[in-house]
C-alpha cells in the first residue's frame, strides 16, 4: 500500500491546505477533507471519531488558527489555544491510528525575534520571541518538538516544515486583520477605485520580510513528505526579503496606484527581519519558483475577479 493512498488534507479550505489539495490534483490525488462544520478539530472525540473511520495512510496538518500581527496582538488566546488543541488532537489520533506520515506545518514566527539572519533551523529555542504574536509561535514551536517525540518514543514519521511568510490566491483579505500582502492589496485597491490620493502603511516601513508564493509553498510541502523523514525541522523560503515600504511601492505598481504612501507608527512593525536559511531545503532537492513580482501579479488578479466573494473573516481565521 502507498503512503498516499488515503490522504487527509487538514485545513484544506486556507491559504496552504488548499494550495495542497490544488498540488495533490496534479498528481490524481484526491484528498479527504472536512470543512470546520464537518469535523472540529479542537474537539478530541470528533478527531478521533473521524481517523477511525476514515483511516488516514499520509496527513498534512494545515489546520491552524492564523493571523497578521494586529490580529495575534488582540486574539492571543484564540491563536494560542486552538493551535494546541488543533495539532494535540490530530497527531495523536494520527498515532492511535498508524498513519504512516504526517507533515505539520509551523510558521517562521517560531524562531527567536533577535536571531542572526539568514535563519537556519538551529536557531530554534535560542532566544526571546517577538511578544506580538508570542502564543501563536509558542504552540508552533510545541507542534515541531512534538512531532519529534512522536518519532522518538512511538518510531512516527511525522515531520514539520516551517514556511516564510506566505501570500496567495485563498488568502484572508480582511483589512484589519488579515496579513501585510493581501491588506495592502485591498486598501490600495479601494483607494485606487475612491481615487484616494494616499495610502496608510503600518509601522514604519523598515521591518524586512522574506515572501512565498503559496503554491511554491504547497509543492515544497509536497516534495517534503514524500521524500524526506527526520526530525529536523525544514525551512521554506524564497531566499531573499524585502522592506515593508518596497513592498508597499511594489503593490502599489500591481495595483496601478499612483498616489502617496503615508506610514502610520502608531502601528507595530513587529520582528526587525525575518528571513530564513534554506540551505537544507535546497540540498534535499527543492528550489522555488515564483518570483515576488508575478504571484504578487497573479494574486491580485485572484482578488479582483473574486469580487465580494472574497474571503474577509469577521474575526480570525479557522482554516
Ligand atoms: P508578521 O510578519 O508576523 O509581522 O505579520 P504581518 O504580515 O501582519 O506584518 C508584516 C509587517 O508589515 C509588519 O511590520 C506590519 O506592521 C507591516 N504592515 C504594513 N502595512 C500592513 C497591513 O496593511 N497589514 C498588515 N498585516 N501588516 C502591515
Amino acid at each position: 500500500m502507498s503512503v498516499e493512498e488515503r490522504v487527509y488534507v487538514a485545513g484544506h479550505r486556507g491559504l496552504v491546505g488548499s494550495a495542497i489539495v490544488r498540488r495533490l490534483a496534479q498528481d490524481g490525488i484526491e484528498p479527504i477533507i472536512r470543512t470546520h462544520a464537518e469535523l472540529d478539530l479542537t474537539d478530541p472525540r470528533a478527531v478521533e471519531a473521524f481517523f477511525a473511520a476514515e483511516r488516514p495512510t499520509s496527513v498534512y496538518l494545515a489546520a491552524a488558527k492564523v493571523g497578521g500581527i494586529i490580529a495575534n496582538r488582540d486574539f492571543p488566546v484564540d491563536f494560542g489555544r486552538d493551535n494546541l488543541l488543533i495539532q494535540t488532537h490530530v497527531m495523536e489520533a494520527a498515532h492511535r491510528h498508524d498513519v504512516e506520515k504526517l507533515t505539520f506545518l509551523g510558521s517562521s514566527c517560531i524562531y527567536p525575534r533577535d536571531c542572526p539572519q539568514p535563519i537556519k533551523e538551529e536557531y530554534l529555542l535560542t532566544g526571546p520571541l517577538e511578544p506580538s504574536n508570542e502564543p501563536y509561535a509558542l504552540a508552533k514551536i510545541i507542534g515541531v518538538r512534538m512531532c519529534q517525540a512522536y518519532c522518538r518514543q512511538h518510531g512516527r514519521d511525522f515531520i514539520s516544515v516551517m514556511p516564510t511568510n506566505l501570500y496567495g490566491p485563498g488568502d484572508n483579505f480582511d483589512p484589519e486583520l488579515s496579513h501585510v500582502i493581501p491588506g495592502m492589496l485591498r486598501r490600495f485597491h479601494e483607494a485606487k477605485l475612491s481615487g484616494a490620493d494616499e495610502v496608510v502603511i503600518w509601522g514604519t516601513g523598515t521591518p524586512r520580510r522574506e515572501f512565498l508564493h503559496v503554491d511554491d509553498m504547497a509543492d515544497a510541502t509536497v516534495h517534503l513528505a514524500r521524500t524526506y523523514s527526520g526530525a529536523e525541522h525544514v525551512n521554506v523560503g524564497w531566499g531573499e526579503d524585502v522592506t515593508i515600504s518596497d513592498l508597499a511601492r511594489t503593490i502599489a505598481e500591481v495595483v496601478g496606484f499612483d498616489g502617496a504612501l503615508r506610514f502610520d507608527t502608531s502601528k507595530p512593525d513587529g520582528t526587525p527581519r525575518k528571513l530564513l536559511d534554506t540551505s537544507a531545503l535546497s540540498s534535499l532537492g527543492w528550489k522555488p519558483s515564483i518570483a515576488l513580482r508575478a504571484g504578487l501579479d497573479t494574486t491580485y488578479s485572484w482578488f479582483v475577479l473574486q469580487g465580494s466573494d472574497v474571503r474577509v473573516s469577521a474575526k480570525t481565521s479557522l482554516h
